[in-house]
């Protein structure tokens, strides 16, 4: 039976793997979704090494894609990994940490970006077509798109960031990049200058036909797939009794993907959402209540959201898999930038989530408490995610660790008093040549600039 995808708000059917992963956004406005979600049998996967388990569990979400092709795409995303086991799972006191850091850019963006790059340079290929992807970035994902893009074939990337305004390690993993299909332009202004001209520029039909731009943001689907394989290969690594994941959650798309992994089959007792002081998603669990609020700034910067854009994939199922109750749903949510549940719907929600919010003050004090009873120092993110395990008081937890404690050295040093150990890439990335240009605030310029350099 072919393997086919769908739009959570029912405007799309019948695509192909391919077709779903170019078109990113489905055209109705809502996320694509596979129409089917296939059940694994656990045996089969067990003892595969990360890229087996990966092709294995690809495959059965693709069957557009030759299988022969299908395996050098995985081996290349994860070749570029600096351990062989791409998510090492080790033990420290009552604890699993899957580490999910040892990429590129060393954050667990990188374990779908490095496939993402790589399968769209092959469909492209394939296609006889290219793309120009356009993206803003606060830090993280921006270098974890450049690393995955970095060098393919019929693919540029442009990425803004606001000037100054980004840690110095994602300044330097960004602009030292020096393959002449990447381009970093950092606006003198903030964050959200730099995502009102990305919009203002899609926005622009004319402007992204001719230039076929497009976006890599984290509701690809694509960067869901990748996602799930760790939930099953650290289910592997850890022989535990019962199964728990604490996620240290931002946009829904890391837990979602576990969430996937639940319904083909993994026996997960409950997935633990994490949040920072960002806490619509703790509040959506506890409460029923999902509303914005305005973003806080925190230790843990690629968490800091106001609207988690991979939602609406849980809550089409929450919502017995109806895209009509769905799209009307996320329509009234864009009007009253608020949701509100019933018992019966918490009841559901509660039977796969747990959720805890970690103050600045306890992130901190885990990142102490685990550095002072464990030698291992955890990053602010992962800090949120070790904290919630314990809140939530589970025997063998297994806590994804989404970023090395490298990439946050202020708070490190703020909690324990010591710098993290310096990865050597990262190190080497400091005498390094940049390359960016620097724009004032102003769409026309950045038009132009990507005009100039595409001409
Ligand atoms: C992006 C990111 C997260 C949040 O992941 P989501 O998929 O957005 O929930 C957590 N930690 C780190 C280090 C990240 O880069």
């Amino acid at each position: 039976m072919a393997v086919l995808y769908k739009s959570t708000r029912g405007g799309v059917k019948g695509l192909g793997f391919s077709d779903a992963v170019l078109m990113g956004l489905a055209s109705d406005g809502g996320l694509i979704i596979p129409e089917k979600i296939p059940l694994v049998d656990l045996d089969r996967l067990k003892g595969l090494s990360y890229e087996q388990l990966a092709e294995e569990i690809f495959s059965l979400f693709i069957d557009d894609i030759d299988r022969e092709d299908l395996r050098l795409i995985v081996q290349r995303s994860y070749s570029t990994f600096d351990d062989k086991r791409i998510v090492p799972v080790v033990k420290k006191d009552g604890v699993f940490i899957a580490e999910l850091f040892h990429g590129p850019t060393f954050a667990f963006k990188d374990i779908a970006l490095q496939f993402l790059g790589n399968l769209f340079e092959y469909i492209l290929t394939k296609r006889a077509t290219y793309i120009n992807v356009l993206g803003a970035t606060s830090g993280d994902t921006g270098s974890a798109a450049i690393y995955g893009l970095r060098g393919k074939e019929n693919i540029n990337i442009f990425i803004l960031h606001p000037y100054k305004k980004v840690s110095p390690i994602q300044e330097l993993q960004m602009t030292t990049v020096q393959d002449s299909n990447v381009f970093n332009i950092a606006i003198k202004g903030t964050f959200d200058d730099c995502q009102a001209i990305v919009k203002s520029i899609f926005n622009d039909l004319a402007f992204k036909e001719k230039f076929h731009l497009a976006a890599v943001n984290s509701i690809n689907w694509a960067r869901v797939l990748a996602q799930i394989v760790y939930y099953f290969y650290a289910y592997f690594q850890s022989s535990v009794n019962r199964l728990y994941f604490s996620v240290p959650t931002g946009n829904f798309g890391n837990i979602f993907a576990g969430f996937v992994a639940k319904k083909m089959g993994l026996p997960v007792d409950k997935l633990i959402l994490a949040t920072n002081s960002n806490d619509i998603l703790y509040r959506f669990i506890n409460f029923g209540d999902y509303s914005i609020s305005d973003v806080k700034k925190t230790y843990s910067p690629s968490m800091d959201i106001q609207i988690a854009s991979n939602f609406e994939r849980y809550l089409y199922y929450l919502f017995g898999e109806d895209s009509s109750t769905t799209k009307s749903k996320m329509e009234q949510f864009a009007k009253n930038k608020k949701l509100q549940f019933n018992r019966d719907e918490l009841e559901a929600v509660r039977e796969d989530f747990v959720s805890f919010r970690c103050s600045e003050d306890d992130t901190l004090k885990t990142i102490k408490r685990f550095y002072d009873e464990t030698g291992y120092i955890i990053d602010p993110h992962t800090a949120a995610g070790v904290y919630a395990a314990w809140q939530a008081g589970f025997d063998d937890v297994i806590c994804l660790a989404t970023a090395h404690p490298a990439k946050f050295p202020d708070a490190i040093r703020l909690a324990t008093g010591r710098e993290p150990d310096e990865p050597e890439a990262i190190a080497e990335l400091k005498g390094k040549e940049k390359r960016l240009e620097v724009l004032d605030n102003d769409v026309e310029l950045v038009k132009d600039f990507i005009a100039k350099k595409l001409g």
